[in-house]
This record gives C-alpha cells, structure tokens and sequence, in this order.
C-alpha cells in the first residue's frame, strides 16, 4: 500500500482506531471550523469540485444541496457507503481499517453542512478488520465532546450508528442499501423519487462514499484551492488507485488524480509480472470499459477517461498481460455479474444470464458464430432496460471486450 503525495494516507493519518494518536494528528480541527459556520463547508466543497468517489463521479456538492434543500421528515439520514464489493477495489476497506476517525470526522462534517442527524455506517459485512476498526473508532466518539459540540451546532443529537450490509454485490447500490437498513432484502428501487427526497423510512437522506467522505476534513483544513492542486491539470484531488492483476507490485496508491495509467502500472506498480507485454486493462472495476497499450497515455480522471469512452468508476485497475485469454476472464466476470442480479428487473435477469452461459459456451470451445451475432444483439438492447447499473455495466464489459478482441471470441469458435 502506498501514499504518495499523500492527502487521505498520510503517515500521521494512518493511525487506527486511537484518537488521540488522531488528534494529535490535527483531528478534529476540521469540525471545530465548521462549527463557526457549518453552511460555509457546502460551498468550500464545491469550490474544490470534490467529485463521489464510489464511481459515479458526480459532483459532490450537488447531492448535498438536494439534501440541504429539503426538510427533515422528521430526520434526515447520511449512509457512509462501504459497502465495497466490485471485484478488483479495496480502497475503503483500508481507510476504514487506518484512518476509521478521519471518514467519521468527514460525515460529521457532512451532517452539519445539510442538517442530517442521523448518520449510518454500512459496511461491507465481510470485512471484520475494517469493522472492527470502525467500531471501536466510533465507541470514543460516543459521548466524546467533539460529538457533543457537533450536536449543539446541529441543534439536535447527532446519532451515528453501524450496519453491516447484507453481503450482496447489488446491495451497494445506493436505494438498495436504503432498504437493507430499513431491514428489507437489498432491492434496488426505482428512480424518482431519488433518496434526497424520499430515502430511509421517507426522510431526506444523502448518500457518499467513504473514500468521498474522507476527503471533507482535509478540504475544510486546508481549503478549496489546496485540494484542487493536488490534482493533475483539470482534475482535483487526490486518488485511491486499487491496482491489481498481473502486476509486480498490487496495492493501493494514493496519487494526484489524473495520474496516467502509464505512471501507475509501470511507475507505482513496477510494471508486469515476468516482464510480460501489457494487454489490456479492466478500468473502474469489471463492469466498464477494457482500455488497451495505446490508452497508456491517458490521465485516470473523470473527464479524461470519459474521452476515451471509459469511466474512472471506483479507480479499480486490473491489469492483463499477454497470454491471458480475455474470453476466459470475461466469462468468470459475467458469472459474477448474473450471479449478482436481483433478478427485479426481466431485462437484467434473462440478459446477464444468457451473457454469462453464451460467453462460457464459447470460452470453453461450444460457441458458434450465431452466440457471436447475439451477444451483440444483447449489448444494445441492455442498457438503459434495468432499475440500476448493474445491467449498464455487464452490458459495458462485453462490448468493450467485443470491440478490442473480438478475435480472440472468433478463435474460441474455431
Ligand atoms: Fe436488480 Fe438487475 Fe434490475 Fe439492478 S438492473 S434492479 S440488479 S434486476
């Protein structure tokens, strides 16, 4: 794991569970701020154009507005979102694990600058050091005089509660975790009404990530400019890159957003196992889109990525060296994926899994040209058909698979 201009992972933050190891640490001096005038934290947010680092990307400080906007019914919720489960991302896994008070210090933060009281922490179930951690960081907040102070500004008692997820992939999605902490199976709901409006129990609620959150204390410390300038050219901030696959040196590095994919596969990563040729590169996790050598010059940002019609997602890179068939690795994602599908939505149930069996049938030498022409087919049809993204990635992956190896499936049918 590595911090290299380290914002989120800086030595002094990576301190466990101890507070006042974390305090020392200046913990705690970002919600002392705040406090003088919470609204202020809103706009220096969106000043530093912190974007939702769980893969959507979207401006932060737009989803708070909606919050900030509405009354409370008679609460309003934050769920900190760690619920991790993408194949190829731990990043969350290790801020909870090192630095559990600075995310807590981040949705506290969150809270008083959108009038939320009752902030959950769900967390991926199959995590117990990152729950541990969580949970003892959360025990010295409980009747702490940070806590206290916080509640005063807020003008009612700030409750911070932990629940683990439910251990589904789809349970990540946001209105899915909504309902899992209503006590419900974590279906995705349909959208309007969105959870700013209408989230846990009726209550106004916003929903971050914990790397998202994380980024707040620092932000308001340092202030909007600071942050932008960790970032390269037009992005902001820093970045927790989950590098993995057929790399020497996997891991977690912190770097200035845009870093190129070139500098953390070869720079950070020490390049590929045994030496190897690169040859492609699942970005943003398996369910986006495969980037090849010639991307190695893109900058791993937001919009950067966006040009090359790739997403930055949760900043997951798997790397693949030649010699790896791609047709086999897809087809162990697709399992995944059908395996994941709520199964709500028909589109999603009948495609992720006709995917899944069409792209095994070919990998293992069954295929005939006709698979081919309907997985195509499937690919078009998906997106946009089910009640969550979940659909919209599958059908990403496989296209995007199509699109730069499409020989390696015709071989397979030989
Ligand atoms: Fe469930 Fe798939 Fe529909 Fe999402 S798109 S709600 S995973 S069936």
């Amino acid at each position: 794991m590595e911090s290299l201009n380290a914002n989120l992972l800086h030595p002094r933050q990576r301190v466990g569970e101890s507070m006042p190891r974390w305090r020392e640490a200046d913990g705690g001096e970002a919600l002392r701020l705040a406090a003088q005038d919470p609204a202020a934290v809103l706009a220096t947010v969106q000043d530093a154009d912190l974007r939702g680092l769980g893969g959507s990307g979207f401006p932060v400080w737009r989803k708070w507005q909606a919050v900030a906007s509405e009354a409370p019914r008679p609460d309003k919720y934050l769920v900190c979102n760690g619920n991790e489960d993408e194949p190829g991302t731990f990043k969350d896994r290790l801020l909870l694990e090192e630095t559990p008070h600075q995310v807590i210090e981040g949705a506290l933060l969150a809270a008083l600058a959108t009038g939320i009281n009752r902030i959950v922490f769900y967390i991926n179930p199959d995590l117990p050091r990152s729950l541990a951690a969580l949970k003892a960081a959360l025990a010295q907040w409980q009747g702490s005089d940070m806590l206290e102070q916080a509640s005063a500004v807020l003008g009612r008692p700030l409750t911070m509660t932990l629940v683990p997820g439910s251990g589904h992939y789809i349970g990540g999605e946001e209105t899915a975790a909504m309902e899992w902490i209503e006590g419900k199976f974590p279906f995705p709901r349909g959208k309007p009404p969105y959870p700013a409006q209408f989230g846990i129990h009726g209550c106004p609620t916003l929903i971050n990530n914990i790397e998202t959150l994380a980024n707040i204390p620092a932000i308001v410390r340092h202030g909007a400019d600071w942050f932008r300038n960790l970032g390269i050219g037009h992005a902001t901030g820093s970045k927790l890159y989950s590098l993995s696959g057929d790399v020497l040196h996997p891991g977690v590095y912190e770097l200035p957003m845009g870093t190129t994919l070139h500098d953390l596969i070869f720079t950070h990563g020490g390049g590929l196992l045994s030496g190897k040729p690169l040859k492609a590169v699942f970005t943003g996790g398996p369910s986006n889109t495969l980037l090849t050598p010639a991307d190695l010059d893109v900058g791993l940002d937001f919009e950067s990525l966006r040009e090359r019609g790739a997403n930055l997602g949760t900043g997951a890179m798997i790397v693949v060296s030649e010699g790896t068939g791609i047709v086999k690795r897809v087809a162990e994602y697709m399992r995944f994926f059908a395996h994941s599908s709520c199964g709500q939505c028909v589109s999603c149930k009948t495609g992720t899994a006709t995917l899944s069996r069409l792209i095994e049938r070919i990998d293992t030498g069954r295929g005939t040209a006709d698979d081919l022409v309907t997985i195509e087919s499937l690919c078009r049809m998906l997106p946009g058909s089910g009640r969550c993204h979940l659909v919209n990635g599958v059908a990403q992956l496989v296209d995007s698979s199509f699109r730069h190896f499409r020989h390696e499936y015709q071989q397979a049918l030989k």
